[in-house]
């Protein structure tokens, strides 16, 4: 199938995140306030994580990136030992350790990778992002949670001008990347190495997650991940 390369209008998000507090002007919001308190049992697992680990960043974990990136990688939520403690998606934790290299690999990054927030790794034309931005226990948000960020990730997609791949990482992101962009799940089913045609000139590609179980037990394998970001750099530069 044709793609079309690029998007001519902004991606029209189903449910644009909209904050009213202090008398101004609503405004649309592709990062959650710090304190954010929209889920409870995940309000007060961060709070129980700073009790335990104060040094940690412990907070909703902001996206990271290139604002004018056309490529926006979509995980699923903080890892406690991972993102939840340096404050950087996918920083960390074994997660990072490959998607990292494979951006470097790939030209979305440059520097070194070295795991802290202080390492100057820098993305070019790339953005991360979470579909939940709080850590969950055990790694497993709830309905009601993901349906919850959802707004921030509509937020955060509507705030990338140029956008043009969206790679979800799993399955729910790739449903949540869908929801906060108002298509249809039936209409476009998750499968590893997939690229959808989702409209607006933005195709949605989709990975298995790069958890240390995936790879672990041979899931996903580093070629299978490099092969997913060849075909990202072909589209984007085609
Ligand atoms: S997961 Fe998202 S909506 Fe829920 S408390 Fe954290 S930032 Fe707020």
């Amino acid at each position: 199938m044709a793609l079309s390369k690029r998007r001519k209008t902004p991606p029209s998000p189903a449910h644009p995140p909209k904050f009213h507090g202090g008398g101004h002007k609503a405004t649309t919001c592709a990062e959650p306030p710090s304190g954010c308190t929209l889920c409870p049992r995940l309000t007060e697992f961060r709070a129980a994580n700073h009790r335990a680990e104060p040094t940690w960043f412990n907070a909703p974990v902001p996206s990271f990136g290139d604002p004018a990136g056309r490529l926006l990688i979509v995980g699923l939520a903080p890892g406690l030992r991972g993102a939840n403690r340096t404050g950087r998606p996918f920083t960390g934790d074994y997660a990072g350790d490959l998607l990292y290299q494979t951006l470097l690999e790939f030209g979305f990054a440059r520097g070194r990778y070295g795991a802290a927030t202080d390492d100057g790794l820098e993305l070019t034309d790339c953005m991360i992002t979470n579909a939940v931005r709080c850590v969950p226990p055990e790694n497993k948000p709830t309905p009601a949670e993901i349906t919850a960020c959802r707004p921030f990730l509509a937020g955060r997609i509507a705030a990338q001008p140029r956008l043009a791949v969206l790679l979800a990482l799993g399955r729910i992101a790739h449903d949540q990347t869908l929801a906060a962009l108002g298509r249809r799940k039936a209409a476009y089913a998750f499968a590893h190495g997939a690229k959808h045609d989702i409209g607006d000139g933005l195709i949605l590609a989709d990975s298995f997650h790069c958890s240390r179980y995936n790879t672990n037990t041979g899931r996903l394998t580093t070629d299978m991940f490099r092969a997913v970001f060849a075909g990202i750099r072909t589209h984007i530069d085609g």
